[in-house]
């Protein structure tokens, strides 16, 4: 095409004409494009899912006009799509700590065996429409309490995940060291944390520190925040501290899950996967 772009020194007329010249060789470049368009197929099929695949006209425009050549460009397979981001969020996940067993999980994939299950689930979407304030997942061990705060990480696509071992490890780690690495900072500071599986260290003060202190510069600053735990009852509260048990009253839900555990059943698909 044989066009010129209308340069800062062109003078009014000229810039109009120029103007006027590219809107032509546009037009042009259109109606060629259309033609040749008009023979070629108005939808593919995913190769892969059968799916029909519209031939999208404007992306078809835009693409050809900018390479100089005609391109056909059709609709993505909505499958394929939904695969790529799964991908995709999983790959975030293991990024964010999530470990390798737990990478599958997503809020769309948690099976609602109770009833408790199916609240636990609804404020989890609650958690994620407004996004601050805490939810306390406790009770049996293989319930899916790490399923549901790994899905709503994947939703949430920026935070962290520490189990409260790490937490402490990490922690630990970085005492006497002048650069050490700031997880307080960071586990206070980040989007959306979750702070997997809450549990009894005895005689460990640093912890209830440790924990108090994060959680309370998060619900300063409104943060959403997932705790999960084995423990309930006085345990669970005396564990958490009375200040961080209200702190749950007034800004969060809880929610207690009881009941087989899906442990033999994820074993399977462990072995199996
Ligand atoms: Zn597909």
């Amino acid at each position: 095409m044989e066009t010129t772009i209308p340069q800062a020194n062109d003078t009014a007329e000229s810039s109009l004409r120029r103007l006027e010249q590219l809107q032509n060789a546009f037009a042009t470049f259109q109606n060629e494009l259309r033609a040749w368009a008009a023979a070629k197929p108005p939808f593919i099929e995913c190769e892969l899912h059968g799916t029909r695949r519209a031939l999208n006209w404007t992306h078809t425009l835009r693409r050809s006009w900018t390479d100089h050549q005609f391109k056909l460009v059709y609709e993505p397979c909505p499958k394929c799509h939904a695969v790529q981001t799964h991908v995709v969020s999983t790959q975030r996940l293991r990024r964010q700590g999530v470990p390798e067993n737990m990478l599958h999980c997503s809020l769309a994939s948690f099976v609602c065996r109770t009833e408790a299950h199916q609240t636990a689930l609804d404020h989890a979407w609650k958690l994620h429409k407004r996004k601050k304030g805490f939810l306390l997942l406790y009770g049996d061990r293989g319930t899916g309490k790490t399923h549901l705060a790994v899905g709503l990480l994947r939703e949430f696509g920026e935070g962290l995940f520490i189990t409260n071992d790490q937490l402490l490890n990490r922690l630990r780690s970085s005492y006497g060291q002048r650069h050490g690495e700031d997880i307080v900072g960071l586990c206070s500071e980040t989007p959306f944390l979750v702070l997997d599986d809450v549990g009894v260290v005895a005689g460990a003060t640093d912890e209830m520190l440790l924990r108090h202190s994060i959680l309370t510069a998060r619900y300063r600053a409104k943060l959403p925040t997932v705790l999960t735990s084995n423990l309930s009852g006085k345990a669970l509260e005396e564990t958490l501290g009375a200040r961080i048990v209200d702190r749950l009253r007034e800004c969060g839900d809880r929610v207690e899950l009881r009941g087989q555990s899906e442990r033999p059943r994820m074993r399977q698909s462990y072995l199996n996967g």
